[in-house]
């Protein structure tokens, strides 16, 4: 009955933090903050920072319930606008259990966290448009046109069978296209090519 420092004590770093660093590859803060290694392992923790424990809990949410086989595809049609990062099937059966499950989301939040620190500069609203695009900033009006349809082309539902996840990349596209059209052709600073 006292939310207040229940908040509080949720945000604040776990006093039995070993004083490792985050467990996300790349990532240079302290990691602070414990989550559960695995869901077949719920007392053994990973240590992250503040912001990749949220990453992590919400990847940890957004995956529950789905097969292996699912979040392989998830996670596929997420990547495959950047370049595929591991063969098809890897996620599979026996490699899904001896990984725990979450190893691969944390891959795919490594990469976030490195599209996002490219994106720094941009104003805040666009920066999971750009993200989503794959694109740093500024970026010029050519480009993201060049971009959008390239990608438009790749996810449109026609050309995926109608996949349900293709569906919902296609939908993110295009609100992240028809967002920042209208803002980079306003507040870029590059010049149009
Ligand atoms: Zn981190």
């Amino acid at each position: 009955m006292r939310p207040r420092t229940q908040r509080a004590r949720a945000f604040a770093p776990d006093p039995d933090a070993p004083g490792v660093g985050c467990d996300v590859p790349g990532c240079e803060a302290a990691g602070e903050y414990r989550a559960p290694r695995s869901r077949r392992a719920l007392r053994e923790w990973r240590w992250f920072c503040l912001e990749h424990v949220r990453a992590y809990n919400a990847a940890w949410d957004y995956y529950r319930g789905m097969s292996p086989g699912q979040i392989e595809a998830e996670l596929r049609a997420d990547l495959s606008w950047q370049r595929p990062t591991w063969p098809l099937g890897r996620l599979g059966g026996a490699d899904w259990r001896r990984s725990g499950g979450l190893e691969e989301p944390l891959a795919e939040l490594a990469g976030r966290a490195k599209q996002a620190r490219r994106a720094e500069t941009a104003p805040a609203d666009l920066r999971e448009h750009l993200a989503a695009l794959d694109l740093g900033w500024p970026v010029t009006l050519v480009a993201l046109k060049a971009r959008y349809k390239e990608l438009a082309k790749r996810h449109h539902p026609d050309a995926n069978g109608g996949d349900a996840g293709a569906e919902a990349r296609f939908k993110v596209i295009n609100l992240a296209y028809a967002t920042l059209r209208t803002r980079v052709a306003r507040d870029s600073p590059l010049p149009a090519e």
